[in-house]
Formats: C-alpha cells, sequence, structure tokens
C-alpha cells in the first residue's frame, strides 16, 4: 500500500516525498498484522455518487474524490456506506457481552476468556464462589432501586431507547455500531431503523431473577455482568486483525489499546488525533445537555505500524504551503474550490482565498480540483511541509544529544552509573546479541561508509558529566583517547569545550566514546564525592546547545544539595495537611533557578529528559526536576526503588527508545477548529506563555499527547462538518524544518440524542484526565476526585435525563459507547496520581506528569493494566495463528476473584511489567518458564529481569507474549519485575492494580457503579447536592476514595 504519486500535467510542485526517520527500532515479533486490503472505494454519499469524476473511479484511487463537496449538505454526503462495513457487521454481529456469561455460548472470544480464567466448567465454580469473598462486597438493594423486571434481563430496545436521529446528520462513515461493540443483547423490534441505534447498557444494579452465578438472591449485583475492559479490548484487537480502519467510513474509532491499521481517507488516523465526539451538538446549550467535553487528543508524531502509509513530505519551495490569508489554515482536503479553480474557500473560517498563481489547478464540472489526486494534501488528513525560512528560529540541523551523567557517590555506589553507562552504549549500539553483524571492527572504520550508530543519519552527541564539578568529554576522532575538561567554577558555569569537539558523529567516534563510557564508573569510584551539583551543570550544558537546540539526557541519582541552585529536603514524609495526602506545595516548584533554567532552556528549543534513581526510595525532589522535563515537553523517567542489576534492563530500554524514537525539536503547536469554536485549554507537556499563545515545545517525541478543549463562541450549522486542524512546527531529528497538519472532521447536530453516538471514550477519559491531573497542587486531591466523579455522574445522568428513553427507574443505564467509562474513571481515581491516602509527593508528581504528556493507548492500560493468565494458556496461544498473526490469550478482570490458586500472571499497565506467581504454583511451571533446577519461588533470581530463552512450550509462548506487550508501549521499557506471593515487595504492587477490587478504604468496581447510581439517581429525582468540590454534600461518595491506603494484600 505505497503511495505513489503519479506524474501530474500541471507539474508536482513539490519534490519526492522523504522521511528519513529511523523506522521502528523496537524488536518485532516475527506476526506483523498482513496488509489488509484497501477499501474497494471510498463510495460517496448518493446525493454525489454521479458527480464523482471519473478519476475517482480508477482502481488506483482508492480516496475519497470529493470530500467537500460543493455547496449543498453535509460534507460528506449522506446514504450509502461502503458495502464492506456492511457486510462485516453483518458476519460479525454477535459477539456476545460478558453479562451473558454463563448463559448462553457466544463467540470464541468469550468462550476462551471464560476457558482461560477456569469458569467454564462446573469444576472451577466452587472455587470461584471461595474467592468471591475476597474481591467484592455483596450490595444491600438500593432503596430507589426497586424494579419488578422478570427474568433480570432488562435490555433495551434501542428503537424506543433514544429519538429518532434527523436525516441530515448522518454521513455515510457515521456507523455507530461496529461489529465489535454490538455488546447487548439483539433488539427486539429491528428494522425500525436502518441504522442500529446504540440502546444504552443497562447494568443489573437491581437484578432480581433466578439465581445466576450461584448468587441469585435480590439485591447482589454479579460482578462478571458488569461492563469488562478487558472484553472491550480483545473483541476489537481480534476484529482489527485482519481488517483495517478507513478513516472515513467509520468515524469510532477502535479503542486506543487495540493494534490497528489506519487508511487514511482524508481524515486523520486516530492514532494522531481523536475527537471526543465524532457528531458535534450544534450549540452550547446542547452540548451542556449531554454533559460532554468537546474536545481533541492529540499524538503528533505517534508512530506508525506496517501497512501503514508514511506521512508524505511535501516541498512548495519559498512560498511554503498555501493557507488560508484569514486564520492561517494550511490546505487541506476540506478546502473548497471553486471559480474554476481560483477561489479556495477556507473549510476552518470560511474565508474565500484567492488561489495562488503557482497553486493553481483549474477544476472539472463536478468542482474538483483537476489535479486533485495527484497532491496528498487535498487527500490525506495527515501531511507534513517543509517550510521556508520564515519559519525558522534558527538555522535547522540535525539533532544534538548531550548526554549529562551523575558521577557522584551516590549514583557509582548504586550501580546506577553503571546502568547508565551501559545504557547510553546500548542507545547508540544497540546490544551485540542484537547486532551481531556490526562488530568492533567496523566501529573502528571511519571512513563513514558503515553505520554503526542507531542514532538518526546526520545526529550528533555530546558527553558531560558531573558530580561537585562539571566534566566535559572531547571524544572525537581525532583523539587517541578521550579527554576531559573539569569546570570548578559553577557560578557562573561556562562550557570548557566548544560545541565542534563536543559533538561527534556517534559512529565515527565509536572507539573513544565506548571507551569512555567503560572507564566513567571505574575512574569515579576511585574518588567518588557526594552532593552533585545540578543546576550548574544543565547550566552549562545549555550553553553548549544555545545556537543550535537539542536534546539532554541527564541521570541523577540523589536530591542535588550543594551548589547554587541546590535543592531541598522539601517533603519529609509527615503527612499531616490535606487529610493526610501531604501538602499541594510539594507537588509544585517555586525554585527560582529551576524556573529560569525552565524557561533558558525553552527559549532555546532544548529539551531534557531525566532519569531519576532514588535509591531506598528517597526524596529526590522530582516535582522540581521534572518540572524542568515537563515544560520543555521532555520526559522524566523515574526509578523509585533502583535495584542494579535487576532495573538496568528497563534503564537500557528507556534509554535506547528516547535516543532512538521518532522526536523533534524547537516546536510550536497550535490547533484551530471551524468557526463557531473556540479553543478553550489545553493540557500536556509543553509551555504556552498566555492564552491563545502557540505551545512551544523544545522537544516533542512520537509518545507525546496532549489534550484540547473548545468552547463555543457561535453556533454551528448541522448542514455542515466541523473541523480541526492541528498543525506542528518542528525540527526532524535530520534537522529538517516541517509542519506536520493533522485534519479532523466531524459532522454537526442538533438532534439531542446524536452526540452520545458518536462519544469516543478513549478521548472523553484522555481530556477529562488530563484536564484533572493538570489541577494538582493548584486544588486539593480530594476536590478533584470529587469532581472527576461528579462529571462522571453529570454524564451518565445527561445521558439517562435526556436521552435514555423509557428505562426502569432502579436501573444503571451506561450510554453504550461510554460502557467502561466508569471503570476507568475509577482506575484513574485509584492511580497514584490521584489516590487518597499518603503516597511520595515524587511517586504522585511522576505520575501526575505522565498522566498529563503520555498518549492515549499508554493512558488507557495505566487505567486498567492488562492482566494475562500463563498457567492455564491454550497451546496455540502466543504462536502464529492460520493467518500468520500472533494469537494472543485473553486478558483476564483485574480482580483477585479472577486469580487461581497456583497460577502465573502478566500484569502490564504499560509502566511495569509484574510477574505475580502464587505460592502454590507448580513447580514443573516453572521449571517450564525459568529453567531446570529452578522449582521453587525461593531458587528464583529476585533481580530477574526476563526470561531466559528455553526450549519448552511455555517459555516460547510466554516470550512471544511479552515481545507482543512490548511492541505496544509507549515511553517506558518492558522488563520483568517478580511479584512472588510472600516473598516481594512488588506483591503490594499487584493488589494495587487489582482495580476492581476494594483495595483498602477505595470502592471496589461494584460499589463505585452503586455510588454513581445513587448519585445519578439523586440528580434525576433533584435531590443532588453539587458539591463543588471537597465539600460535604457529595454524599460521602469522596469520604470513599479518600483514603486508599498501603494496600495490604489480604489474601493469605
Ligand atoms: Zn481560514
Amino acid at each position: 500500500m505505497s503511495f505513489q504519486i503519479p506524474s501530474s500535467p500541471y507539474g508536482s510542485p513539490f519534490a519526492t516525498p522523504l522521511d528519513e526517520r529511523p523506522r521502528p527500532k523496537r524488536t518485532t515479533s516475527a506476526w506483523r498484522p498482513p496488509v489488509a486490503p484497501s477499501p474497494g472505494g471510498y463510495q460517496q454519499g448518493s446525493a454525489h455518487a454521479q458527480q464523482a469524476p471519473t478519476s475517482a473511479a480508477n482502481e488506483a484511487s482508492y480516496f475519497p474524490s470529493s470530500p467537500a463537496a460543493q455547496g449543498s449538505g453535509a460534507g460528506v454526503g449522506g446514504g450509502v456506506q461502503g458495502s464492506t462495513a456492511e457486510t462485516m457487521q453483518q458476519q460479525e454481529g454477535g459477539y456476545g457481552y460478558a453479562a451473558r456469561a454463563g448463559q448462553q455460548d457466544t463467540t470464541g472470544g468469550l468462550a476462551q476468556q471464560m476457558r482461560s480464567v477456569g469458569i467454564d466448567g462446573t469444576a472451577s465454580m466452587h472455587a470461584r464462589r471461595k474467592k468471591d469473598r475476597h474481591a467484592y462486597h455483596q450490595l444491600e438493594q438500593p432503596a430507589a432501586s426497586a424494579s419488578t423486571q422478570p427474568g433480570g434481563q432488562q435490555y433495551l430496545n434501542g428503537a424506543q431507547g433514544q429519538p429518532s436521529m434527523g436525516g441530515q446528520a448522518t454521513a455515510p462513515w457515521q456507523h455507530t455500531t461496529q461489529p465489535w461493540q454490538s455488546q447487548s443483547l439483539p433488539q427486539a423490534g429491528s428494522g425500525a431503523s436502518v441504522q442500529p441505534m446504540p440502546a444504552g447498557t443497562p447494568v443489573p444494579i437491581a437484578q432480581q431473577g433466578p439465581a445466576h452465578m450461584g448468587q441469585g438472591s435480590q439485591g447482589r449485583v454479579n460482578p462478571d455482568q458488569i461492563p469488562s475492559v478487558p472484553l472491550s479490548r480483545d473483541l476489537p484487537a481480534e476484529y482489527y486483525k485482519s481488517r483495517i480502519y478507513p478513516t472515513m467510513e467509520q468515524h469510532l474509532p477502535p479503542p486506543a489499546t487495540t493494534p490497528f491499521v489506519a487508511f487514511d481517507q482524508g481524515n486523520a488516523s486516530p492514532k494522531y488525533a481523536r475527537l471526543t465526539l465524532n457528531c458535534i451538538p450544534s450549540s452550547h446549550d446542547h452540548l451542556q445537555s449531554t454533559a460532554l467535553p468537546l474536545g481533541l487528543t492529540l499524538q503528533p508524531l505517534a508512530k506508525q505500524t506496517d501497512g501503514e502509509q508514511a506521512v508524505p513530505v511535501l516541498d512548495f519551495g519559498e512560498t511554503g504551503p498555501p493557507r488560508c490569508r484569514r486564520c492561517r489554515a494550511y490546505i487541506n482536503p476540506f478546502m473548497i474550490f471553486s471559480n474554476g479553480g481560483n477561489r479556495m474557500t477556507c473549510n476552518l473560517c470560511g474565508h474565500p482565498n484567492e488561489v495562488p498563481g503557482e497553486y493553481f489547478a483549474p477544476t472539472d464540472p463536478s468542482g474538483v480540483r483537476v489535479d486533485r489526486n495527484d497532491r496528498p494534501e487535498l487527500l490525506l488528513g495527515t501531511c507534513e511541509f517543509l517550510v521556508p525560512k520564515e519559519y525558522w528560529s534558527k538555522e535547522p540541523v540535525p539533532l544534538r544529544y548531550l548526554f549529562v551523567i551523575d558521577v557522584s557517590a551516590e549514583a557509582v555506589q548504586r550501580g546506577f552509573l553503571h546502568g547508565v553507562c551501559d545504557g547510553i552504549v546500548a542507545a547508540l549500539y544497540g546490544d551485540s546479541a542484537e547486532d551481531g553483524h556490526t562488530s568492533a571492527e567496523d566501529a573502528d572504520n571511519t571512513s563513514g561508509e558503515t553505520r554503526s550508530a542507531k542514532v538518526p543519519a546526520g545526529a550528533k552527541v555530546g558527553f558531560m558529566t558531573f558530580d561537585r564539578t562539571i566534566h566535559f568529554y572531547d571524544t572525537s576522532a581525532s583523539m587517541s583517547t578521550p579527554r576531559q575538561m573539569v569546570v570548578s567554577d559553577l557560578e557562573d558555569p561556562f562550557s570548557a569545550i566548544s560545541p565542534e569537539r563536543l559533538y561527534v558523529d556517534a559512529a565515527q567516534c565509536r572507539k573513544n566514546i565506548t571507551a569512555l563510557l567503560k572507564q566513567l564508573p571505574v575512574m569515579f569510584a576511585q574518588h567518588a564525592v557526594a552532593e552533585p551539583v545540578l543546576l550548574p551543570s544543565l547550566t552549562a550544558a545549555l550553553t553548549t546547545l544555545e545556537a543550535t537546540g537539542g536534546k539532554i539526557l541527564c541521570s541523577l541519582a540523589s536530591l542535588p544539595t550543594y551548589g547554587p541552585g541546590k535543592l531541598f529536603h522539601r517533603d519529609k514524609g509527615n503527612y499531616t495537611g490535606e487529610d493526610g495526602e501531604g501538602s499541594r506545595e510539594y507537588l509544585k516548584t517555586e525554585h527560582i533557578g529551576i524556573k529560569k533554567l525552565q524557561s533558558d532552556l525553552v527559549k532555546a528549543g532544548v529539551g531534557i529528559d531525566f532519569f531519576l534513581s532514588a535509591p531506598m526510595g528517597g526524596y529526590l525532589d522530582v516535582a522540581s526536576i521534572g518540572f524542568v522535563a515537563d515544560k520543555t515537553g521532555g520526559e522524566t523517567y523515574y526509578y523509585p526503588n533502583w535495584t542494579y542489576p535487576r532495573d538496568s534492563l528497563r534503564l537500557q530500554k528507556e534509554l535506547s527508545h528516547t535516543v532512538q524514537r521518532d522526536q523533534g525539536y524547537a516546536a510550536l503547536m497550535k490547533v484551530r477548529s471551524s468557526n463557531g469554536l473556540q479553543v478553550a485549554h489545553y493540557s500536556g507537556s509543553f509551555t504556552q506563555h498566555t492564552f491563545g499563545a502557540d505551545l512551544e515545545l523544545a522537544s516533542v517525541t512520537e509518545d507525546s499527547g496532549m489534550g484540547v478543549t473548545f468552547t463555543y463562541d457561535g453556533k454551528l450549522d448541522p448542514k455542515l462538518d466541523a473541523h480541526f486542524q492541528a498543525a506542528l512546527l518542528y525540527t526532524t531529528t535530520s534537522g529538517q524544518r516541517r509542519v506536520r497538519c493533522i485534519n479532523c472532521v466531524a459532522s454537526v447536530t442538533n438532534v439531542p440524542g446524536e452526540p452520545f453516538k458518536f462519544v469516543d471514550q478513549d478521548a472523553v477519559l484522555s481530556v477529562m484526565a488530563k484536564e484533572a491531573v493538570s489541577k494538582a497542587g493548584e486544588r486539593s486531591l480530594k476536590e478533584i476526585r470529587q469532581s472527576i466523579q461528579d462529571k462522571t455522574v453529570d454524564i451518565i445522568a445527561a445521558y439517562r435525563k435526556n436521552f435514555a428513553g423509557s428505562s426502569q427507574a432502579g436501573q444503571l443505564v451506561l450510554p453504550q459507547n461510554l460502557k467502561e467509562m466508569a471503570m476507568f474513571v475509577l482506575g484513574l481515581l485509584k492511580s497514584r496520581a490521584l489516590k487518597g491516602g499518603k503516597e511520595p509527593s515524587d511517586r504522585r508528581i511522576q505520575e501526575v506528569r505522565m498522566v498529563k504528556g503520555m498518549g492515549l493507548p499508554e493512558l488507557s492500560l495505566y487505567l486498567y493494566p492488562r492482566i494475562i493468565a500463563l498457567h492455564n494458556l491454550d497451546p496455540s496461544d502466543g504462536f502464529a495463528d492460520d493467518s500468520g498473526r500472533l494469537k494472543m490469550p485473553t486478558a483476564l478482570r483485574a480482580s483477585f476473584a479472577h486469580i487461581e490458586d497456583g497460577g502465573a500472571y502478566l500484569v502490564d499497565n504499560g509502566q511495569i511489567l509484574l510477574l505475580w506467581l502464587h505460592k502454590q504454583v507448580s513447580p514443573n511451571l516453572l521449571e517450564d518458564l525459568f529453567g531446570p533446577g529452578i522449582n521453587s519461588l525461593q531458587a528464583l533470581d529476585p533481580s530477574l529481569n526476563a526470561l531466559p530463552v528455553l526450549e519448552t512450550l511455555l517459555n516460547a509462548q510466554a516470550r512471544n507474549i511479552l515481545l507482543h506487550l512490548e511492541e505496544q508501549r509507549g515511553s517506558k521499557g518492558l522488563a520483568i519485575q517478580l511479584a512472588r506471593q510472600g516473598l516481594d515487595g512488588a506483591e503490594f504492587e499487584f493488589a494495587r492494580l487489582l482495580y476492581e477490587d476494594r483495595n483498602g478504604e477505595a470502592s471496589s468496581y461494584v460499589d463505585w457503579l452503586v455510588l454513581l447510581h445513587r448519585g445519578i439517581t439523586q440528580e434525576l429525582s433533584g435531590q443532588r447536592a453539587k458539591t463543588g468540590g471537597g465539600g460535604e454534600g457529595g454524599g460521602g461518595f469522596s469520604d470513599t476514595l479518600s483514603s486508599i491506603t498501603g494496600a495490604v494484600p489480604y489474601w493469605g
């Protein structure tokens, strides 16, 4: 599916698309998703079908021939849908939902899940019931919810449940229900509507009826009947193994954790941008009635998968890309050409621009530019433009990486320096096993013929170390050995070496660089000095990058308490303020030196990534140090319990990823939207000087995610679409200044229930989470938690009140596309970022910033981990299936009810990977997994961080599964951390991540739904007291969440 640009009779104004970015660096498994066939041609709405130019019927053109249809109606027409999609719906429509567990054999996916949790057979019933005692509480039936539905199945009829929708709002790409989404029972009265209405999903809070799963008495909630996050991930993942996602045909993207191949049809791939609402209310009041946020979540440099077309890079020469004269929007597929091609009407502000001479092309009788199919910028939702000098702040050069390494006593003694040095070698040159053909002899070859470094072409590297003094290194190839230069003036630190000698080609200077990195741990072990000077070191580092911009990677192993700009032991661990959660001051920084440094770095276009270790969990003031990374678009990697050598693998992977990932620097970003909407707020890792100003990102990477919310400054016309354009101006690692444009389109509606049908759960969660954590430090955590809870109640109550139709009073009815939202929100409330109770400020602020800056797939896992049982894998799991793709076992709910005696489990939350082993785990399983002789938990090396390579079935399966999980990761390296029952401290982490369970004083999932339900009932009956946060009127909900304490594992 490579993109061909046919030669145009009008001459192509852009040069050959080029993309010299390094391709994926992580080890990849042998089972890639196959390149799915492209859709058989985008079917236009019936109104426009006849007008489609003949060229659009050309088989080679699978793009919409005219998404910005001229004149009338919704921009993308209405009516006919892609026949492929329809067929798929019919074929796959039968996916069942967890609520039906045990009642009806539905699909392979479900059956598999049942099998893998061991509850398909009667034999396991007993064991399960026993464990249920620990996992959740039996609920009393809320008084208000008495209902007498026969049979306990109270699914809504969609046709009754919602008002019918207006005709004009149904663009052909708006298929509400994708096959894997039909998680409710078959609808009665089908045929009432051509498009299936998404019924709400009732959760039988007040269930009555026949015994189910052994607990049929009145008023109890079966935890297997509430929406399942694992199922909501596994089914789409299976579905998208064999299908692509066409961006204009189905406008509800796959869940964020789903690996999929996107096909850009003019609307940007959801990997780059997702709207919370793909059908936007026409007015502020309409939006208010849904309580939903209107926002956009962005990951502008998200990595692509095999089978996806690379983003084209277009060159318009000295003039730069065509833009709207009024709002400065960039050319995109939705600009409308008229007057024979002389006029270009902006899709964002409506301004009729004159087409510049050099960009003129005539339009055909249907109003489509004749050169349309030769122009990626008129076809694709995501494009990059090379930009002329006006867009430069300084001459762009290939990225310069500066490694600034802590060599003080703590770093030396705890093995952190060792880990960092080994990690940098691996980051620059790969480890020898992986890179067998690149021998040391190649490295010495300075002819430049052999590229033996992993940094992007043209990029350069430099090295500095610091303890109480600052050291620069000359590793240039002209030196026989690396040379050190010391700076001891901390008041006015300067660079002791010219940038030309400091920054070298990693491949050419491999010999000196590896020699240096091998020597450092030895050299500084001999005269280790305590108390590193951080601020002067970074100031000196900045002087070497001021002229060019670049990226600093800085390691630090203890609180820098010496010299100018030193930091203090602010947080002494006595949590008395803010209900025992510690002072919010600890989550902020007022350090003048830190703030000045951050501001200077942003100005110079220098981002910084920190690698922080805190042996014995010591205080590092991550709030102050990480602030610099946060505001420069960088990232902080934090090892709160650094143990060498256990954590060195993770460090090495994270260093490698940081160096090798797709990234840019000296970036600016702006989001534009249609008339009637304006940006209200941005959240993420960046600097924004004033409201309305561009975002400044000294560094932006493939992992960077940000959220944008919009408000109304007018009314939207339901006959037109709403448009959004994010523009990221940045310098690539190879030194090109470019703008990446990401275009999104959504329809506009004035039909009440419509927005709920096209709501994107992941985007809503992301916008909510990023906004919420952004307030940490300004508001109390209790207030933040309360406001998230209120928002959740507001949304479900709004749905219930206005759109859910005649459902039973006692039912909790969740919007079809927001079924799992409550669980994800609970995960957010239980996360380290926001949880109640004591939490060291270092760990809390670290996770607050992570949530703020992470992309959607990473966030989703963070809010609900993936748990996989290793002890009862199907023999086919972890290997290629018939079609050559990896067969993943189904995931388990994050509840101890699903944990079996003698079990072995992988728990992945995108940040850490736990391998939890029950104390009665079979010795055979241990030997199969870890090797001969290792037949007890005690026999395992506690610092194990990866599986050995064995020739057993289980070992191969587990390694393949781990590889697959690693491919889905964001910025964090995957290394195993053992959590042996009764032996390892990580067991507490395991308990904490069982988010469906009651944990300490935090709600179980079931309790949480009951709490939400109570709030919704109060809201509907007008009795709900709006708390405004922190007050007493919240029905005591937040009290339940206020103290999630140390999480003592509560099983024997
Ligand atoms: Zn405009």
